[in-house]
């Protein structure tokens, strides 16, 4: 039974196909063909090129070019040469396959094309299942919502996700547990959605340290990318919080690692979040098998050995201040109206590495 009060509430479900399972990366080219389509184009990062190799090996007669530029946050020169390279080809879909970097590009593309995209994500960060695309250019990150960049195909194959080092796999987990965690209190919170995010941060809290213990289980590894699905699902379906704003900002502003930036903060937002969301947060304990979630959090982070500091992470403390400054700016919807002093008090305390704290004021 859900544990908070179920109101008046708008529900969407997004279309996607989503296939599931050790070696589903077999049916990539049944799939291009339920597409109605011959001529793919595999978008990956340069270090997946080989993977990307691999997956053009599975079309016979091969068929499939390759991209392999992509690069974090989408700038938008990485896109234009991938333009290039799909009217050359006569491209007529996009197949990405890696973490939010490739299926960014690809999104990118299909946004201009209008091609259909099959996404083969091998993080945990969750972008395959979402209509939102962030892009670079002229040093600004600018993101929207449109489901002309939501990929039709999803196939989650786990056999990729074993070369995901230990602690890029704790990290981008961090990040797709902080989607549902601010799934559970969003504005647009529904009935649907909680009961994803709570899934899927049982699922992710379980897998972590296991995959810590032993990187190559599949187990975990099935586990992990089980949770991922559910936590991307629910960063697609309704508007995030004060969490994904400071991260933006942080990302954006001071160039940090995207999937560090979350892991370091999640705990310290929760923590504030706590007097104003307690029925959503009560959920995320209970999914942690904690007490409070701002504690399982702590205790999560710890255990997974993953960066405790900002300052760890290559933050300016004479940023802190700026920061504050532009989280205020168009801020998101949140259960705790934020005011400059407490969050800056709040990136203080990440900052140091010190333990995250209720009752900033
Ligand atoms: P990433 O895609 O940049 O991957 C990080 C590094 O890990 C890359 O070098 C990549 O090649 C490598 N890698 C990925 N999978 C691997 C594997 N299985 N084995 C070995 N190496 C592997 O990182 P990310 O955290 O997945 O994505 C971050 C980007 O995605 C950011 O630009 C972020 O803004 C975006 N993002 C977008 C959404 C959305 O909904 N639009 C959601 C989450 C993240």
């Amino acid at each position: 039974m859900p544990s908070s009060p179920v109101k008046r509430f708008d529900y969407r479900a997004l279309p996607s196909r989503v296939l599931f399972g050790a070696g589903r990366r077999h049916d990539t080219p049944d799939e291009v063909r339920q597409l109605n389509c011959v001529r793919p184009l595999i978008v990956s990062t340069p270090e997946q090129s080989e993977l990307a190799g691999n997956i053009a090996a599975l079309f016979n007669p091969p068929s499939a070019q390759r991209f392999c530029e992509a690069a974090m946050h989408t700038p938008w020169d990485v896109t234009s040469r991938a333009l290039a390279v799909v009217q050359e080809a006569h491209a007529d879909c996009l197949i990405a396959v890696g973490g939010g970097s490739a299926i960014g590009l690809a999104k990118a593309i299909a946004l201009r094309t209008g091609l259909p995209q099959i996404a083969i994500p091998t993080t945990y960060a969750g972008s395959e299942v979402t209509p939102i695309i962030g892009e670079t250019r002229d040093g600004e990150k600018h993101t929207r919502r449109t489901l002309d960049v939501l990929p039709e195909v999803v196939i989650y194959d786990v056999e990729l996700t074993l070369t995901l080092p230990v602690r890029l796999s704790a990290t981008s987990g961090l990040n797709a547990i902080a989607h549902a965690v601010e799934a559970l209190y969003s504005v647009d919170a529904n009935p649907v959605t909680s009961i994803m995010a709570e899934e899927g941060i049982a699922a992710l809290a379980a897998a972590l340290p296991a995959i810590l213990d032993d990187p190559s289980g599949l187990d975990a590894r099935s586990r992990a990318q089980y949770g991922a699905w559910l936590c991307g699902t629910c960063l697609g379906s309704v508007g995030m919080a004060l969490h994904h704003k400071v991260c933006h900002v942080l990302g954006g502003t001071f160039d940090l690692p995207h999937a560090d930036t979350h892991a370091v903060m999640l705990a310290h937002v929760v923590a504030y979040q706590a007097i104003a969301a307690p029925h959503a947060l009560q959920r995320v304990a209970r999914a942690l098998q904690a007490d409070e979630a701002w504690r399982g959090l702590h205790a999560l982070t710890s255990r997974l050995g993953v960066p405790q500091s900002l300052a760890a992470i290559g933050m300016p403390r004479d940023g802190i201040a700026r920061a504050a400054e532009l989280v205020l700016e168009q801020t998101y919807a949140n259960p705790r109206t934020p005011d400059r002093e407490s969050v800056k008090a709040m990136l203080e305390r990440a900052w140091c590495g010190a333990r995250p704290q209720t009752d900033l004021s």
